[in-house]
């Protein structure tokens, strides 16, 4: 695979957010856009899953496009799509795959489908190939 991106790097602080998220608009599919640095993550935006489904998820493409200026102008990456998977194992779905159109970015996927167990994985999808990528999460941002 060309272009290998590196493994992601997050603040636990904003970790914890995500996962906040994905709690609270369970059963359904919640998302957002993670920027930062080099896989280093630095900015969280919750985005409104308008497909409304437990099982698949679209950004509203104007809200998209806000985050994806805002990014630019503070000179970061479009590190991660992050999404949740609330019945499911925390590994892309083949709609995931086909979706995946943001190469240069990781999809961040978090699995509430085992109670009391929560499960994430990045992934790097390229040319319909998926690459695990490594988490690590930081104390401090
Ligand atoms: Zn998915």
């Amino acid at each position: 695979m060309k272009n290998l991106l590196p493994d992601l790097e997050i603040p636990k602080v904003l970790l914890n957010r995500i996962i906040e998220r994905a709690r609270q608009e369970y059963p359904l599919e919640s998302c957002g856009i993670l920027a930062g640095k080099t896989g280093r993550i630095s900015n969280f935006y919750p985005m409104v899953n308008v497909e409304k489904s437990s099982s698949c998820y679209r950004m509203a493409p104007e809200g998209q496009l806000r985050v994806f200026l805002e990014i630019e102008r503070k000179g970061l990456e479009l590190s991660a799509i992050y999404h949740s998977h609330p019945h499911t194992a925390a590994f892309p779905s083949q709609r995931d795959v086909d979706q995946a159109f943001y190469p240069d970015s990781l999809i961040l996927i978090i699995s509430l489908m085992e109670k009391g167990a929560l499960q994430m994985g990045a992934f790097q999808i390229a040319e319909g190939r998926i690459e695990k990528k490594t988490i690590k999460v930081v104390e401090k941002d």
